[in-house]
């Protein structure tokens, strides 16, 4: 639902911390591992000359190249070709050693403190023994089970929070890929009011109405998400916040507004921010998505 930014300047901090684990600790037995399997060791030199340099571009494919190379994975299962047992279970193996040692760092580095695909709840990073532990999980955009090639490649791997992990991982779906960041979700949240002689809700009065996605603009890949994530179902509770922003919009009046503006020295935009519970990129604070298409359909 929340595409994220990752910058240059990110990226190598991400691919350096990566490597320093991959070569300090993995990378003589997983070279080891491609000699013994040719399938594998096809897949990964994708027609480049040197194992290394190939390795490390399919390590760090970016969501256009893991499209591609998943691509290539289903390619190589029509002609039955697949990867050694072995092959695999070191893959997953890396992998869990990744997530327990690696990702808390990276999640550090992306900046990232909620959940990418319902914006709902925390991803929290916890110092224990004073080393920092992650306690989300980390998505398979490219499921491990169908696809273990994939199983460690960086960039296949997303924060979130282990409620839409759990709901990925055992439903199938197309869903644009989070560090697409060109493709912008056009997930939209509204209230709808049925009872037309009613109209307390619009006074933060009543909860007599129900919160829904507006469909007009939504792409296959959007209506995708909502499915899966269950967004629909999982936004309902949120009636409360919904009241409390309309009782605030009509207590944020002009004068008050100006009167915040010059007490706090804050600009009307960051305000608004600050009152509404939003940020712009939605990454670092829950519900921000949802409270902003609330503020925009009640403050015009
Ligand atoms: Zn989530």
């Amino acid at each position: 639902m929340i595409r994220i930014p990752i910058s240059e300047k990110q990226k190598e901090e991400m691919e350096a911390i990566y490597w320093n684990w991959m070569e300090r600790y993995h990378l003589e037995k997983l070279l080891a591992i491609i000699a013994k399997d040719a399938i594998f060791k096809e897949l990964v030199m994708d027609g480049k000359a040197d194992l290394l340099d190939a390795l490390k571009t399919y390590l760090f494919s970016d969501c256009d190249e893991l499209e591609r190379q998943k691509s290539r994975i289903d390619n190589m299962r029509a002609e039955n070709k697949y990867i050694k047992q072995e092959t695999e279970d070191y893959l997953k193996a890396r992998y869990e050693n990744f997530r327990n040692s690696q990702a808390a760092k990276i999640v550090q580095v992306m900046n990232l403190t909620v959940c990418p695909y319902c914006n709902q709840n925390h991803l929290n990073l916890v110092y224990q023994e004073g080393k920092l532990r992650y306690w989300g999980s980390l998505d398979h955009f490219y499921d491990k089970k169908t696809y273990p090639e994939l199983a460690v490649c960086l960039y296949n791997l997303i924060p979130v929070c282990k409620v839409c992990n759990q709901l990925k991982s055992c439903q199938k779906a197309e869903i644009a890929h989070p560090y697409q960041y060109k493709k912008q979700s056009s997930i939209q949240f509204k209230t709808v009011f049925d009872d037309k002689l009613d109209l307390d809700y619009l006074q933060g009065k009543s909860q007599n109405f129900r919160i829904a996605i507006e469909e007009s603009q939504l792409t296959q890949e959007d209506k995708e998400e909502i499915r899966l994530f269950d967004l629909e179902h999982r936004y309902q509770q949120l009636k409360q916040n919904v009241q409390e922003i309309i009782i605030k919009s009509k207590a944020y009046d002009a004068v008050y507004q100006k009167q915040l503006e010059s007490e706090f020295g804050f600009s009307r935009e960051e305000l608004d921010a600050y009152i509404f519970g939003y940020t712009d990129n939605h990454l670092n604070r829950v519900l921000s998505k949802f409270n902003l298409d609330m503020v925009k359909e009640f403050m015009g």
